[in-house]
This record gives C-alpha cells, sequence and structure tokens, in this order.
C-alpha cells in the first residue's frame, strides 16, 4: 500500500552548444540547501535521541559494551593481549562472520551487520576454521566507531560529556577511545550479553593466544548471540535494553523521555497500521502523525492518538512541517536545475522566471495537477484566493487560516503535502513551468497549515532548531523572510512569491551552503553571473527523508515488541502489545 514515491524518469541528454570547453568538474551533491543537515537531522536527534541512522540494531548496544569486559575479563594484562582498540576489533570481527556464518553467509534478518561484505568471502570459503591473526578488517568504519557516541550518551560509559551523533556514515569519525570505563549501567548491560554467549568455547580461543575458531563454534555465536537473535530472546541483555532505550533505567532526563515518548508512538501507529494491514514505513508514518489518517487512491484508515502521546505526536508534526517545506525547496531546486540545464551555457535570467507561471499552457497545466478551476493566469492569483476555491476562507493566514486549511486539505486531496510531495518526487513536471509552481503550492500549504503553531510552544519548539537564521531554513524562518518581505505574503501573486523564494531560498541558499560545507565552492552547482544563472552540474531527486525512523523501527523490532509478517507488514508482538499498554498507562499518571 505504498505511495509509490520512485518514479524519477531520466530525461534524455540535451545537445549543447558550448561556450567553455566543459563544464566544472562538481562532486556529488547532497543536501543541496542543507535542510537535512541543518533542520530534519537536528530535530530527528531531539526526537530519538541515541538511535541514530546508522545505529539501527539493538544488539549492538549490549555486544560492544561486553567487548571491554571481556577483554577485561579475560585477555588485559596476559603477554599476548592486544590493546583494547584491537581487542574490541577482533570480536566485532568473530562476531560478523558468527552471525554470517550461522545463517549461511547472510547477514540477520533487518541486515546492518557491519563488515558483512568483507566477510561473506570467507562464509563462501570452506574453511573450517579462522585464524584471526591472520583476519584483515571486514569493515572501513568499525561498529563501535558508529555506536559510540550513542553509547556514551545512554551512559554506559563514566563520562559525563555529550557526544555529538552522526546520522550519515560520511561523518562517522574513527573513535578515539578515551571513555574506556564502563558505567555501572554499561557493566550491568555487559553481563548481562556475557550471560548470552560467555561459556562458548569459541570465545574463549578468541581471547587466548592462537585466537582461532571453529566454524562452527563462530555459528554457535551468532546463534545465540547475533543481531536478528535478541528478538526472540526473553532473558540475558534484552530486558535491560528495553529498559535503557525506554528510559526505566539509566538516563531519563528530557531527551530521554522524549525518545521513550517517540518509540511508544510508533509502536501504536504500529499496531492501529498492522491491524489494518497497512505497512509501517516512512509514508505511512508521516500520514499517520502529520494527518493522523493514511489514505492511497482507493482507502484509508483514520489513527487515534493517545492523549498521553498528545504531546510526542505534536512535536513529529513539527518534525513534517520542516520535512514537506524541505521536499518544497527542494523540488524548486531540482527544477531550477534541470530548467538551467535545458538552457545549457546561455543560463536564464532569474526574474524571468516567474512570468512563466503565468502562461496559459502551464495556468491549464497546475489546474489539472491540482483538481482546481483556476480563473486567473496562475502566476497573477494569489495563495489566499487558491485555497479559498478548496474552502478556506479568502482573508489573511493566522492561526484560524490554518485551522480551515487543516480542516480543508486533508490527506492526498489534491492540495495536501503528501499528494503534492508524490508529484514533486515523480519528477512529472520536470521539464514544464508547472514543475515550478507544485512545488510553491506546496510550500504554501505547509506554511498555511503551520501557521495554527506559530504561536504556540510547539512553534517554539520548531524555531529553536534553527542556530542561524541565514543558513538554517526551517519553516519558522521561512515565515519571518516572507512577512518581512511582503507583511500578508498569503495575498501576494504566486510570480512575486516564486521570484522571492527562488533567490533567496534557493539560489542564495545553495551557493552559502556551498561554501560552508567546502572552501572551495566546488559543490555549487549554481553559477550566478549578474542576473544570469548558470547550472553546473545534476541534481535529479529532491533527497529528504526521516533519518532515524528506520532505525527506531528496527530497534523496537530487534527488543521483541514488533514483528514483520510475510508480507511486510509490521505487528505487535503479544509482548508488544502488553508492554504498549503499561507503559502508555505509566504515561497517562505522568
Ligand atoms: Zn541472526
Amino acid at each position: 500500500m505504498r505511495l509509490s514515491r520512485d518514479m524519477a524518469k531520466h530525461r534524455p541528454p540535451v545537445p549543447t552548444l558550448l561556450r567553455w570547453s566543459k563544464y566544472t568538474q562538481v562532486s556529488e551533491v547532497q543536501d543541496p540547501l542543507g535542510l537535512s543537515l541543518r533542520g530534519s537531522a537536528r530535530l530527528a536527534s531531539r526526537l530519538l535521541y541515541c538511535i541514530t541512522s546508522v545505529t539501527p540494531r539493538a544488539r549492538y548496544f549490549s555486544f560492544l559494551p561486553w567487548c571491554i569486559l571481556d577483554f577485561q575479563k579475560r585477555e588485559k594484562d596476559q603477554p599476548h593481549a592486544r590493546g583494547l582498540r584491537e581487542a574490541i576489533i577482533l570480536r566485532e570481527q568473530a562476531f560478523t562472520l558468527g552471525c554470517l556464518t550461522h545463517h549461511d553467509g547472510e547477514p540477520c534478518a533487518g541486515g546492518r551487520l557491519v563488515g558483512t561484505r568483507g566477510a561473506q568471502k570467507w562464509c563462501c570459503a570452506d574453511a573450517t576454521e579462522v585464524d584471526f591473526r591472520k583476519c584483515k578488517p571486514f569493515a572501513k568504519i568499525p561498529a563501535l566507531s558508529q555506536y559510540l557516541n550513542s553509547l556514551v550518551n545512554l551512559g554506559l560509559f563514566v563520562t559525563d560529556d555529550e557526544r555529538p551523533e552522526a546520522d550519515d556514515e560520511e561523518e562517522v569519525e574513527e573513535f578515539t577511545f578515551d571513555a574506556t570505563e564502563l558505567s555501572e549501567l554499561g557493566r550491568d548491560l555487559a553481563n548481562r550479553y556475557d550471560s548470552v554467549v560467555g561459556s562458548l568455547a569459541c570465545l574463549k580461543h578468541l581471547s587466548e593466544p592462537d585466537r582461532t575458531c571453529k566454524r562452527t563454534g563462530l555459528a554457535e555465536f551468532g546463534e545465540r548471540g547475533g543481531l536478528c537473535e535478541l528478538a526472540s530472546q526473553t532473558d540475558g541483555d534484552r530486558p535491560l535494553l528495553r529498559d535503557i532505550f525506554f528510559a526505566r533505567t539509566g538516563r531519563r532526563d528530557k531527551s530521554h523521555r522524549v525518545r521513550r515518548q517517540s518509540l511508544l508512538l510508533i509502536l501504536e501507529l504500529s499496531h492501529q497500521l498492522g491491524v489494518s494491514g497497512w505497512e509501517l514505513n516512512e509514508p505511512e508514518f508521516a500520514g499517520a502523525a502529520y494527518f493522523e489518517r493514511v489514505q492511497n487512491a482507493e482507502e484509508g484508515i483514520d489513527i487515534t492518538i493517545s492523549p498521553a502521546l498528545a504531546d510526542i505526536a505534536t512535536r513529529w508534526r513539527m518534525f513534517y512541517f520542516h520535512y514537506y517545506m524541505s521536499v518544497a525547496l527542494e523540488g524548486l531546486f531540482v527544477w531550477l536545475i534541470a530548467h538551467l540545464t535545458e538552457c545549457g551555457l546561455a543560463g536564464a535570467d532569474i526574474d524571468t522566471l516567474p512570468a512563466l507561471l503565468s502562461q496559459t499552457a502551464t495556468t491549464a497545466t497546475v489546474a489539472k495537477a491540482l483538481g482546481v478551476k483556476l480563473s486567473a493566469p496562475f502566476g497573477r492569483m494569489r495563495p489566499a484566493e487558491l485555497y479559498g476555491a478548496v474552502g478556506v476562507v479568502a482573508g489573511n493566514l493566522d492561526a484560524a487560516t490554518g485551522s480551515a486549511l487543516d480542516r480543508a486539505v486533508t490527506t492526498m486531496t489534491a492540495l495536501a503535502e503528501d499528494r503534492l510531495e508524490a508529484v514533486i518526487r515523480s519528477n512529472t513536471h520536470l521539464n514544464t513551468p508547472a514543475g515550478l509552481a507544485v512545488p510553491m503550492v506546496l510550500l504554501a500549504t505547509t506554511l498555511g497549515r503551520y501557521a495554527r503553531w506559530e504561536r504556540t510552544d510547539y512553534g517554539q519548539w520548531l524555531a529553536s532548531a534553527a542556530g542561524d537564521p541565514y543558513l538554517d531554513l526551517i519553516p519558522p524562518v521561512l515565515v519571518a523572510g516572507l512577512t518581512v518581505r511582503f507583511g500578508e505574503w498569503w495575498q501576494c501573486p504566486w510570480e512575486e512569491l516564486t521570484a522571492f523564494v527562488l533567490s533567496r531560498f534557493v539560489i542564495r541558499q545553495h551557493t552559502a551552503m556551498s561554501y560552508a560545507k567546502s572552501w572551495t565552492g566546488e559543490r555549487c552547482l549554481l553559477q550566478v553571473d549578474g542576473e544570469k544563472v548558470f547550472a553546473t552540474g545534476a541534481y535529479e531527486r529532491v533527497g529528504i527523508g526521516n533519518p532515524r525512523f528506520r532505525s527506531a523501527a528496527q530497534v523496537l523490532k530487534d527488543l521483541g515488541l514488533a514483528r514483520d509478517d510475510e508480507d511486510g507488514v509490521t505487528h505487535l508482538t503479544a509482548d508488544g502489545t502488553r508492554f504498549l499498554n503499561e507503559e502508555l498507562a505509566k504515561e497517562a499518571l505522568a
């Protein structure tokens, strides 16, 4: 029942008469407007603290502390002992091989076993034992580097430092191991994992001078201590991992409580989607949290949020205001690059672009795409008129207008964020001016709906995510920018709005971001020369997403609270249902 989001068409190469001999070399660009790094990643880290996009498997949270404990117990101070760092990597290698061997060369269900590809080569060979003294590292980035900051922030080490969490493997730094002392909680967790695997002969050999493990022994290690095996083990480390993730022990202050509530929300939505046969993916989670309804072309279900989770659900709504705003701005960027590429080295005069919105053909295409009758050329109309056509009172934009828009523009109606998102991601209108109009409408729907929240504590919470009001584009920053420029922007023609948004929030933003990221500006895909703009590279699809959602859903499955059926629909386990009910009851009392 997933919306098809991946229908990008590839444009045929456009012949260009060259004025210069070639385009500037541009490295692959991600996050061209900084909307991810400076917006969604920040918001996601508040909502799902310690569960980053690179730390999706709960088992690593107990396995890695165990590596330290095991080293201290069996190896430290012996003549053959390795350094702690090497000792951990050695155990990680055995772990990777253990999981793969147990599953006949495949990683654990749910994936993200660190070092899989390198280790699979060994698994294909028919060696009956492995000498880890001769084993080359399987992974470029060891698991500890990916998980360390989350482990520290969860309180598994003795340190008060808060560590920056990375959501991108590219940003993960090789760990420098200054926090080597496990906290009481970290030791407790490590001991619980040890109760699962500690008696295995293979692990004894691993810490002895010969460092040689039998294939059968490694398979046993995977069978007991592997990633996917955690879900079905009711004792050992799993109960304590649940307590830690749900802030029932260890750190319980604000960000940990927010993570706890986010996880409960995902569980609750997962339950409601599952009983109706809907998958728990990003679009469904977005629909449930943002619209309290999921819908496709044929059917839909209403979602009921427990009063105990109303606060966290509203925070996720704020996350999605940023998300949809980002789809709109990136959609404008993708369209602009496509348009400029077509213009080739002649470039385009930026001031002339908005006039394209008032062409007769454009107005007809936009009217069809939006399912509304347009009484005038689109570019000369105002947002107030467009939303007036679907029943929103055509006054100024305020909280009441936002609420009216909430009632009139429901999920998957033509002006709704999710429908417009699907149109933009499909790249259908990339080669016509309608491709400039649709993201502008998405931006207006999003900011219009946001007006209801702007002056609330939730609006404040969202606004506080911007550290730098010039570089960090989030909805409150855009609203402020539009208001300063136009006053009642809701009453301004689309042409004028588009001219401003393109120049300030797309072109200037991309240029600023490319310099902020690399001193040479080599990631800049636009070249501005007076009034003229040129494209210097390609950017073909909107990249923004919900960076931590998948990891959180995986952690819940690893903890045995939810499980996918053969159709990919996620259901709560019996234990998960009981757990959710108990925790919701506690939330209601809190
Ligand atoms: Zn497994």
